[in-house]
């Protein structure tokens, strides 16, 4: 690219979301440049997470991450069939391991009904049991459309219809700040050849980096910028041949899903993420953190062998409220909301972002129109 350029669209970030976003623009005849800090597509949150395609059980009824989580899972199994991306949709428990978790389970239910995932369904001990032999429980619930997926061949997967359709991704090219012009943003891009770019349209998908992009174009109102926080979560590898064949995942708790037990395609068990406030970003597994793993883990598999856990990688949640508040939902702001045109920001877009994000694509397309 030469300096200066006028272009239409500018996507911020090559994860999952920006990818989703870059290729529904091209699909409807934009012009899409996607700026990349990094020398790769996905090497943000987009590689640190379960890979689970969820099922929208949990997120408060009407929330976007319930609406999203729900319209896009249906869009992503069909996406993953028609373009050979690698998947499995091999269910899931959720497990109770007292009976006042039983309870829980049944507003567990209740809420997934409302959010219209019908096909929850209780499962007594007895039927647990001949599921999973190795699980001690009081009773669980079984999610039959809860998967798993390979989320790099997914991004592949994108990245290819958006280059088929016109899109180029300027890989090593982070956005260092712009301004509001009269008639779109002008954005600052650094990296080997500086440039300035005059878009028509700039998406942020900056993912745990989006408050920064924001607060770097000067003009754009700071009281639309949502406070950032983070939220580490880690990951034991479980180094041994797993005897479930379910996803397994302990009844919610504050902030995350609770150490759950997840597969990847080639049947590698890993437990996590845990919940670990951090100041910042730095994703390193404390090996002192497994003790906490085993005592979480043996609430349902008791047999769970001493020595079996080894520390594997972490992703870190870009929650938008601190330790103790309520959760709260994806932040999509179009100029309806914060009244600059041209601008659309994505902020804490945490999980479920890989299995909501040709949704969360359709929703800024909406905005956009
Ligand atoms: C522990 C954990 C587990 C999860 N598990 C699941 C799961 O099982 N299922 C699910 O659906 N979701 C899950 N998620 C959520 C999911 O991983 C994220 O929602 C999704 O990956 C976010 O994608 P993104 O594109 O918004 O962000 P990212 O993947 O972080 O991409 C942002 C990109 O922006 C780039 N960038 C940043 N700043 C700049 C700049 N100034 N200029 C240019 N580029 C920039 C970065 O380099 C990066 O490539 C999980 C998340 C975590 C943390």
């Amino acid at each position: 690219m030469t300096s200066p350029e006028n272009i239409d669209c500018a996507v911020i970030g090559a994860g999952v979301v920006g990818l989703a976003v870059a290729r529904a623009l091209a699909m409807a005849g934009r012009e899409v440049v996607v700026l990349e800090a990094a020398g790769a597509i996905g090497t943000g949150t987009s590689s640190r997470n379960s890979e689970v395609i969820h099922a929208g059980i949990y997120y408060p009824k009407d929330s976007l991450k319930a609406e999203l989580c729900v319209s896009g899972k249906h869009r992503l199994y069909g996406y993953c069939q028609t373009h050979g991306v690698a998947h499995r949709q091999c269910g899931k428990l959720i497990v109770a391991t007292s009976e006042t978790q039983l309870d829980t389970l049944a507003d567990i239910k209740e809420r997934a009904d409302n959010n219209g995932v019908p096909d929850l369904r209780h499962l007594t001990e007895t039927q647990v049991n001949k599921l999973e032999p190795d699980l001690t429980t009081k009773g669980a619930l079984l999610s039959p459309s809860t998967g798993i997926i390979d989320t790099h061949g997914l991004m592949l997967a994108y990245q290819g219809d958006a280059e088929d359709h016109g899109t180029m991704i300027a890989f090593n090219a982070p956005v260092t700040g712009g301004y509001l012009e009269e008639r779109g943003i002008r954005l600052f891009v650094g990296g080997a050849d500086e440039l300035g770019l005059q878009c028509r349209l700039v998406v942020n998908c900056a993912g745990l980096f989006a408050q920064n992009v924001a607060a770097s174009i000067q003009g754009f109102p700071q009281g639309h910028i949502p406070e950032s926080h983070y939220a580490k979560g880690n990951y034991f590898v479980l180094n041994r041949k797993t005897p479930f064949s379910h996803l397994i995942y302990p009844v919610p708790e504050e902030a995350g899903l609770g150490v759950h037990l997840t597969l990847d395609l080639a049947g590698q068990a890993r437990f996590g993420p845990d919940v670990e406030w951090i100041n910042k970003l730095e994703y390193s597994v404390d090996p002192a953190r497994a003790d906490a793993f085993y005592d979480a883990i043996r609430k349902y598999w008791p047999a769970l062998p001493n020595a079996s856990l080894s520390p594997g990688y972490s992703g870190i949640r870009p929650k938008l409220y601190d330790q103790g508040h309520p959760a709260s939902d994806f932040v999509i702001d179009g100029p309806e909301t914060h009244g600059v045109e041209g601008l659309i920001n994505l902020f804490g877009i945490e999980s479920p972002g890989i299995t909501a994000s040709m949704a969360i694509a359709g929703h800024v397309s909406e905005l956009i129109s």
